[in-house]
């Protein structure tokens, strides 16, 4: 099997500190996508948010991983108000691990870069 294998993503304590990212950004309005692993020191670390149709969209998924050291995170969150759902993800993309997510990490970074500018131009 190889090394980069699909099920070779882990989560757990270890990668808290990848996670973490993700809640920072109501404090770090400059952040641009990608960003520094707190672990292997390369520029490989996305976010992503999706939100719950289901409870008015105020919460949803969220998601913190490092492509190069392959730790995420991913749990409920309350999204930022700032965040637009990505309109073109691939249906299969909201899974647990961030499999799908990972191979359109370059238009998800893009993404979350423009709604950012975008906010920051609101306010
Ligand atoms: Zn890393």
């Amino acid at each position: 099997m190889d090394s980069r294998d699909d099920c070779d993503w882990r989560d757990g304590r270890e990668f808290d500190e990848i996670y973490h990212i993700l809640g920072t950004q109501w404090t770090a309005p400059t952040l641009v996508l990608p960003a520094r692993c707190p672990r292997c020191d390369t520029m490989t670390v996305h976010l992503f948010f999706h939100r719950n149709p289901y409870n008015d969209g105020k919460t949803g998924g969220g998601w913190a991983w490092c492509s190069q050291c392959r730790g995420f995170g991913h749990g409920l969150w309350k999204i930022p108000e700032w965040w637009l759902d990505m309109p073109d993800l691939p249906d299969n993309a909201l899974l647990f691990a961030p499999i799908i997510m990972d191979q359109i990490a370059k238009r998800i970074d893009a993404h979350w870069n423009r709604v950012r500018a975008a906010y920051r131009h609101q306010v």
